[in-house]
């Protein structure tokens, strides 16, 4: 199989081997707080109500900007939105110049790689629908 991962800038790929770059992690999909005087990004549990925890896929992909104008739709045209990523994601790893960790199921060749490493957001979240929006800051987790 080509890993054109590594043959390609993120520039050069098509939106085939672009989509299949997401390892289906969900963390993008957590809310987040950025600290006003240092601008740190934290990461919290709670995630878009969109978000199904089970596969950690997106339910209303297709109008998902619609939906939730906060989703982030990465484009390479826009490199500065990769900073809101986790820093396990594919898009920002490439970004910088790093390789695939080994459980990326484009490394791996199984799906299932992500949640046995620990990686996805499966089993540790809430949905936005149970929090009020003032208390985000109670669910500020560290394992993103
Ligand atoms: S953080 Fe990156 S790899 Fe994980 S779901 Fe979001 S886009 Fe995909
Ligand atoms: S709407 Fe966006 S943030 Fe919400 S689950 Fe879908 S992709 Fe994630």
């Amino acid at each position: 199989m080509s890993l054109y991962w590594e043959e390609k800038s993120l520039a050069e790929m098509d939106q085939s081997e672009w989509e299949r770059l997401c390892d289906g992690c969900g963390k993008c999909c957590l809310h987040k707080l950025e600290d006003e005087d240092t601008g740190e990004l934290h990461f919290t549990r709670v995630a878009c109500r969109y978000l199904e925890e089970s596969s950690c896929r997106c339910r209303e992909y297709a109008d998902r900007k619609r939906l939730q104008p906060e989703c982030l739709v990465l484009t390479v045209k826009e490199p500065e939105t990769f900073d809101w990523l986790p820093e396990t994601c594919a898009y920002r790893l490439l970004s910088q110049g790093n390789p695939l960790p080994s459980w990326h199921p484009l490394v791996s060749g199984n799906v299932d790689s992500v949640a046995e490493a620990g990686i996805s957001v499966r089993g540790k979240i809430l949905s936005e629908v149970c929090v009020h929006p003032d208390g985000l800051d109670e669910h500020i987790v560290h394992w993103v």
